[in-house]
């Protein structure tokens, strides 16, 4: 453990670890000092994950030196060292922000032919999709689009500064809003411009942890960053691109910990495997779309089989396709008339059972029985142009709730539970549908 303050302290000062192989080398050194020469018998990813997840918090000496890149790229993110950043990018053809998030690196060699910035930006560009998968908050269209001269001045505005929330959508700010931020007319027409492009990708609402961990803080900095880091590396491959994909689709990101909850209580929800099986499916997203077979076999035709307009996309498929919707939207006034009370209508919830807070506790196992049958019965009917009906709906739903007091029975837990939920979902049958008379 003596090795990581100097370690530390080295990242920190020298940001040049060109070659990531070297890392693997370190470790293997420090491996065999830890083992005694003896043969491994734990996983290095336990080893480093963090006590609170069953791991041993070993310091994993590439992710320390991650995260102290992040520590170094914060000016350039924050734009407002301008010492440090005439010093970093005396030869930049244009702004930070434009090498960061325009890919004017492509353009530019010069900027990666420099030995800090080019191994900052490797790590940058490793960890970016994971951190920002929408236009971010921080990023200063004006400050990309500038030409580069020494010298510049700091305080440049940001997106979160310069757009506002007109109904569904974000609008760039009026011209007599921002007089202070931009120059002239023409100025705001191209800034106007790169807006319009970066509203293709959408913009990043709520505070991003890019920003909550490196950006705001004004200390403990680097113990933060590696903790993100290290909670993103102990993931599995899998998972990691699941997990970019989800929040691609919803718009916003998942939170670590929702996951977390996922794995751990959302799975446990029941002993069906029919039910588990589903859930792995949609985190996965293992459903074949009419995308990928079009992919797949060179096919010209990639259109939703449900609505047959709109491109077969995994997403568009479970959730934004107007047939599904519509059926999304029945199952939602249905749930509403279980509860006795409204919540709000969310993918994640309806898709992977991430539950917000608005459905009480006691209603959470319902909710995930009652989804999961919907999702299952769309599963069902997922080549057919047809969606399942209320019926067929209810029908699945009595079977596995009365499968789930069946196994409650047999392993003799959780009983109660169930029959709170038979109770509701009795109750609710009998008032809008008169079934369940007896
Ligand atoms: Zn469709």
């Amino acid at each position: 453990m003596n090795v990581l303050p100097k370690m530390l302290f080295l990242f920190q000062t020298l940001q040049i670890v060109d070659r990531v192989e070297c890392f693997g080398k370190w470790q293997k050194d420090i491996m065999k000092f830890v083992w005694q020469g003896k043969k491994p018998r734990i996983k290095f990813k336990i080893l480093t994950d963090a006590k609170e997840r069953g791991g041993f918090a070993l310091p994993d000496l590439r992710l320390y030196y991650e995260a102290a890149s992040f520590c170094w790229m914060k000016d350039w993110f924050l734009l407002e060292n301008t010492d440090v950043l005439d010093l970093e990018g005396f030869n930049n053809a244009f702004g930070w922000h434009a090498y960061l998030w325009y890919d004017k690196v492509k353009v530019h060699k010069l900027f990666k032919n420099h030995i800090v910035r080019k191994a900052l930006f490797n790590v940058w560009i490793k960890y970016k999709d994971l951190l920002e998968n929408k236009t971010p908050r921080w990023l200063s269209p004006m400050e990309a689009k500038a030409s580069k001269i020494l010298n510049m001045e700091g305080g440049w505005a940001k997106y979160c500064e310069i757009i506002e929330r007109v109904g569904d959508n974000w609008k760039l700010k009026s011209l007599e809003k921002l007089k202070d931020k931009v120059r002239d007319w023409l100025h705001y027409a191209q800034i106007q411009e790169t807006f319009k492009k970066d509203e293709k990708i959408g913009f990043q609402v709520e505070k991003s942890k890019l920003e909550t961990e490196l950006l705001e803080p004004k200390t403990k900095v680097l113990s933060r960053m590696y903790n993100l880091l290290l909670k993103w590396n102990t993931q599995d491959e899998t998972v990691k691109s699941a997990m970019i994909k989800w929040a691609q689709d919803i718009g916003h990101n998942i939170m670590f910990e929702d996951w977390e909850r996922l794995w751990t209580t959302g799975m446990k929800f029941t002993a069906c495997t029919a039910l588990k099986e589903n859930i792995m499916k949609m985190i996965y997203r293992w459903y074949m779309t009419p995308v990928k077979l079009a992919e797949i076999y060179h096919l010209s035709d990639n259109k939703c089989w449900k609505c047959k307009e709109a491109e077969g996309t995994f997403f568009h498929l479970w959730w934004t396709c107007p047939k599904v919707k519509a059926f999304w939207e029945m199952i939602y006034n249905e749930l509403k008339k279980v509860f006795k009370y409204t919540f709000h209508k969310k993918p994640e919830a309806f898709l992977l059972g991430i539950v917000g807070q608005r459905v009480s506790k006691k209603d959470r196992t319902f909710f995930l029985y009652a989804t999961t049958a919907a999702r299952i019965l769309i599963a069902k009917y997922w080549k057919a142009q047809e969606l399942p009906t209320l019926e067929e709906w209810h029908t699945q739903l009595m079977d596995y709730m009365e499968l789930a007091e069946m196994t409650g029975r047999i392993r003799d837990l959780g009983e109660e539970a169930v029959e709170e939920d038979w109770k509701k979902f009795k109750d609710y049958l009998q008032k809008h549908y008169k079934l369940y008379e007896c």
